[in-house]
């Protein structure tokens, strides 16, 4: 039988992290749906206690400091101590090297880098004094190196680091840390790559689907199945690894 939690999932408006949320609310866990519009969170946590869930929603930019230690205690005087974190919130800001700005460098950064380290920093207590504790980072098929996205994959290149030394620090505690990189996900942000290099979504999804050995691109529910297995009680041995969730085999 499972235990109940108090899940953190930033960036759980809509997509993955929406998913997601859904997803460890039905594995019978409180779930509190981060992301940057408080009001964007509704339909996640509508969805949620639809479906007989516990879910509540904040609002703060994973890449604020002072922003994060607010939304956590919230969450912890409202919910209860969170011990299981996913780190899912992100953006893109695509562009060849030669026209990649400093501010493109910064936000993606910003947000997928220093946001996971300052929300893991501010939970990290809570799991250590519970004995117990499931860090998720969301990497990507892009750590492996994609044109355009110089900023997108030293960041989720990093996040793989990140993940490996939380996995080293934490594990005495009780607290596993793995990272889920996904491929070619059906979303917004595919959809906004799509739209940014002037192909219709419908021939962007089929075209990515012939690359994949399974023939299909991947949706929301893939991912929060694979983070839904690490933040398992059954995970508890598995920790510092990198899951590639794209269909096939990468590397
Ligand atoms: P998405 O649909 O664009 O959703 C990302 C969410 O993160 C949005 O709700 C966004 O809010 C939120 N967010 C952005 N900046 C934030 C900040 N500073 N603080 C808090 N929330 C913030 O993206 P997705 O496709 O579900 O991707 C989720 C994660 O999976 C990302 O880390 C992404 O890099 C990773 N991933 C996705 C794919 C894919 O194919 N889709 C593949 C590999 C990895 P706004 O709507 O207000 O911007």
């Amino acid at each position: 039988m499972s235990t109940s939690r108090v899940a953190i999932v930033t960036g759980a408006a809509r997509g993955i992290g929406a998913a997601t949320a859904a997803r460890l609310a039905r594995d019978g866990h409180q779930v509190a749906v981060l992301d940057l519009d408080e009001g964007a969170c509704a339909g996640t946590v509508e969805a949620v206690r639809a479906a007989g869930g516990t879910a509540l929603a904040v609002g703060v930019d994973v890449s604020r400091a002072d922003q994060v230690e607010a939304a956590v205690t919230r969450v912890a005087e409202q919910l209860g101590a969170p011990t299981v974190l996913v780190n899912n919130a992100g953006i893109i800001r695509d562009n060849l090297i030669f026209r990649m700005t400093e501010d493109d460098w910064d936000a993606v950064l910003g947000v997928h880098l220093r946001g996971a380290f300052l929300m893991t920093r501010a939970t990290q207590s809570f799991m250590t004094q519970e004995k117990w504790g499931r860090i998720v980072n969301l990497s990507s098929s892009s750590a492996l190196g994609n044109r355009g996205q110089a900023n997108y994959s030293a960041a989720k290149a990093g996040m793989q680091g990140f993940t490996k030394t939380l996995a080293i620090e934490l594990g005495r505690f009780g607290v596993t840390a793995n990272a889920v990189a996904p491929g070619f996900i059906q979303t917004d942000m595919t959809r906004s790559t799509a739209e940014r290099i002037g192909v219709p979504f419908e021939d962007f999804i089929a075209h990515s689907a012939e690359q994949i050995p399974v023939q299909r691109v991947g949706q929301p529910e893939d991912i929060a199945a694979t983070v839904s297995f690490l933040c398992s009680e059954e995970a508890g041995f598995v920790s510092g690894q990198v899951i590639y969730v794209a269909g096939g085999p990468l590397d």
